[in-house]
């Protein structure tokens, strides 16, 4: 479930012109493949109207209209059972796994690559085989 909200996260940047990209119309029409209908379709009825259709929670508090969201809300999401609208504004809620959520905070203070390991030692294989 929450692999469909990601996409739908990542369509909604490419269609509010958030992210950037070359090709934006074949990704977002490729993301658009792989939502369900009923979802891109809420999604694409409030898009028409200006609205965003997807709002991250932080804190246990939707993004999109700053309301408090219910736990038993956030446990399904946590669950990643079913998808969940806010009560109040009506979005889809998407809740980022504490790995992603470190991940885009990092995002900002960016680090110097770690470097790769050592080479496989290929010469010396063959070699020994010989
Ligand atoms: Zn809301």
């Amino acid at each position: 479930m929450n692999s469909i909200m990601q996409n739908l996260l990542k369509l909604q940047a490419l269609d509010f012109g958030e992210a950037k990209a070359k090709n934006a119309e074949a990704q977002s029409a490729e993301l658009r493949g792989q939502i369900p209908e009923p979802i891109i379709g809420h999604y694409e009825r409030l898009r028409v109207r200006g609205k965003k259709g997807v709002a991250v929670v932080r804190n246990q508090v939707c993004t999109g209209c700053h309301m408090h969201v219910p736990i038993g809300q956030i446990t399904v999401l946590m669950r990643e059972e079913d998808v969940q609208l806010c009560e109040n504004c009506g979005r889809y809620l998407y809740l980022p796994d504490p790995a992603e959520a470190e991940f885009l905070n990092k995002v900002e203070a960016t680090k110097p690559v770690a470097k790769t390991p050592a080479k496989p030692r290929k010469r010396r294989a063959l070699a020994h085989a010989a």
